[in-house]
C-alpha cells in the first residue's frame, strides 16, 4: 500500500501547509481531522474514525463533551483573564473543588502538564531545603529509566531517551535515574541523605503503557516515608479514571506526596495541569517565587470544575474498568502472530508488535486509519490503545474486529 492511495489531494494541501510552514517536530498520521464527537473524530472528507488516541489521554470525557463545551462558552463570555495580579471569581471556587476531590490542602495551577511537573519539582526542591534540612544547592530528585514527564530543558535533563536529549545539553543536575519497576534500586538510592523526592509515573505511557508490577507503588511510597523523601506521582497521563480508578496511586491505595495533573482536567479544550499538596509542602513556596500568567484562570478554572464533575456523574472510571477489560480480552482471543504482548489497565492499552519489518506498528497504524480507527505508535513497535472513557461495549467490540482485520495487512 502506498500513502498516495489513501492520501486524498484536500488531505494533501493541509500535510503540505504544516510541511511548509510549521517545524518539524511531530511524525503525525496522514489524516486530517475537523470535527470531533465523543469517541468518534471525522477528517476534511467526512470519513469518521474511532479515536484510539484521545488527545494523549486529554480527551478522557469523549470530544466536545456538551457540558464541558458550555461551561467553556458561558465563561468565555463573562471573564477569561484577569492574571493573579488580581483574584477572580472563579479560581477560589476552583480550589476548594480540587482540593475536596483529591483530599489535599492546597492546589497550585499551571498550564501544561510539563509546567505542572517543573512545579512540583520546584516545591520539592524547596520542600527539601526548608523542611528536610538539605544543604542548599545540593538536593536530589530520584526518577525512573524510560520516563516521560515532557520537553522542557530540566525535565528532559533526566530522560533517558536519546530522542529527547541529544544536542540539547547541557542538563539541569540533581537527579538520579534508577530502573523503573525496581524497589531494591529505589531502596539503595534513598540511602543519599540529599534525597528530597522520587518522581514516578503510576504506568509509563510515553514509553509504551509498562505497568510496573502489583504493589510497585505502595511499596514506593512506604520507602520513602520511612526515608523522609516526598513520593511525587505525576498522573498526567494516568490520572483522570484513564486506567479504571480516578488515580491510578487509587488501585493500590497510595496517596502521593505531590500529586501532579493535566491533560484531561479540561476535558481536551485548553491546557490545564494542577500540583496538588498538603501545607507543609506547598507554604514553602511564596508570594513571587513561582507563578504563571495563565495559570488559574477563571476560564481553566470553571472548564476544569465541569471536567471533573463529568468523570464521577457519568462513572467514568467504572467504565473504563470493564471496557479496558474486555477490550484486552478481545485482544487476546485475536490469532495473530504479529502481536507479542498486550497490556494495560482500564483503558490505557497498548499492544507490542512482533514483526522483521520495523516499520510493521507503522503499517498497522495507516491500516486502521483505512479502515476507521486512529491509533498512533511509540517507541517504534508499541500501539497504544487509549479510546475515550466513554465508549461502550458495542464500540469495543467493533473496534476489535477492525484490529484483527486490520493485522492482515502484515501478512
Ligand atoms: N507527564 C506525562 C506522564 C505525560 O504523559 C505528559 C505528556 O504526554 C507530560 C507529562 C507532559 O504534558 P504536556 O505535553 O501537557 O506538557
Amino acid at each position: 500500500m502506498h500513502l498516495t492511495d489513501i492520501i486524498s489531494d484536500k488531505t494533501n494541501y493541509y500535510l503540505a501547509l504544516e510541511e511548509k510552514y510549521g517545524a518539524h517536530n511531530y511524525h503525525p498520521l496522514p489524516v486530517v481531522l475537523q470535527k470531533g464527537k465523543g469517541v468518534y473524530v471525522w477528517d476534511i472528507n467526512e470519513k469518521k474514525y474511532y479515536d484510539f488516541l484521545s488527545g494523549y489521554s486529554a480527551v478522557n470525557q469523549g470530544h466536545c463533551h456538551p457540558r464541558i463545551i458550555d461551561a467553556l462558552v458561558n465563561q468565555a463570555q463573562k471573564l477569561t483573564l484577569t492574571s493573579r495580579a488580581f483574584y477572580n471569581n472563579l479560581l477560589g471556587e476552583y480550589e476548594a473543588y480540587i482540593t475536596a476531590y483529591f483530599g489535599y490542602n492546597k492546589v497550585l495551577p499551571m498550564n501544561t502538564g510539563v509546567e505542572a511537573v517543573e512545579t512540583a519539582l520546584k516545591l520539592c526542591r524547596r520542600w527539601g531545603y526548608a523542611v528536610k534540612g538539605i544543604q542548599e544547592n545540593k538536593a536530589k530528585v530520584i526518577v525512573c529509566a524510560g520516563n516521560f514527564h515532557g520537553r522542557t530543558t530540566s525535565v528532559i535533563s533526566f530522560s533517558t531517551d536519546p530522542s529527547s536529549t541529544k544536542q540539547f545539553g547541557p542538563f539541569t543536575p540533581g537527579f538520579s535515574v534508577i530502573p523503573y519497576n525496581d524497589i531494591a534500586a529505589l531502596e539503595e538510592a534513598l540511602s543519599d541523605k540529599n534525597i528530597a523526592g522520587f518522581l514516578v509515573e503510576p504506568i509509563q505511557g510515553e514509553a509504551g503503557v509498562e505497568v510496573p508490577q502489583e504493589a510497585y507503588l505502595a511499596k514506593a511510597k512506604a520507602l520513602c516515608k520511612k526515608n523522609d523523601v516526598l513520593f511525587i506521582a505525576d498522573e498526567i497521563q494516568t490520572g483522570l479514571c484513564r486506567t479504571g480508578k480516578i488515580l491510578c496511586c487509587d488501585h493500590e491505595n497510595v496517596r502521593p506526596d505531590i500529586l501532579i495533573l493535566g491533560k484531561a482536567l479540561s476535558g481536551g479544550t485548553l491546557p490545564v495541569s494542577a500540583v496538588l499538596a498538603d501545607d507543609e509542602i506547598m507554604l514553602t513556596i511564596r508570594p513571587g517565587e513561582h507563578g504563571s500568567t495563565y495559570g488559574g484562570n477563571p476560564l481553566a478554572s470553571a472548564v476544569a470544575i465541569e471536567s471533573l464533575k463529568v468523570l464521577k456523574d457519568e462513572g467514568m472510571a467504572e467504565n473504563a474498568e470493564r471496557m479496558g477489560a474486555l477490550l484486552r480480552k478481545e485482544l487476546q482471543k485475536i490469532d495473530s502472530p504479529y502481536i507479542s504482548i498486550i497490556r494495560g489497565k482500564g483503558l490505557l492499552n497498548a499492544i507490542v508488535i512482533k514483526h522483521n519489518d520495523e516499520n510493521a506498528a507503522w503499517k498497522l497504524c495507516l491500516e486502521l486509519m483505512k479502515n476507521g480507527l486512529l491509533a498512533k505508535p511509540t517507541h517504534g513497535d508499541k500501539i497504544r490503545f487509549a479510546p475515550p472513557l466513554i465508549i461502550t461495549e458495542e464500540q469495543v467490540l467493533e473496534c476489535a474486529g477492525i484490529i484483527e482485520k486490520s493485522l492482515r495487512v502484515l501478512d
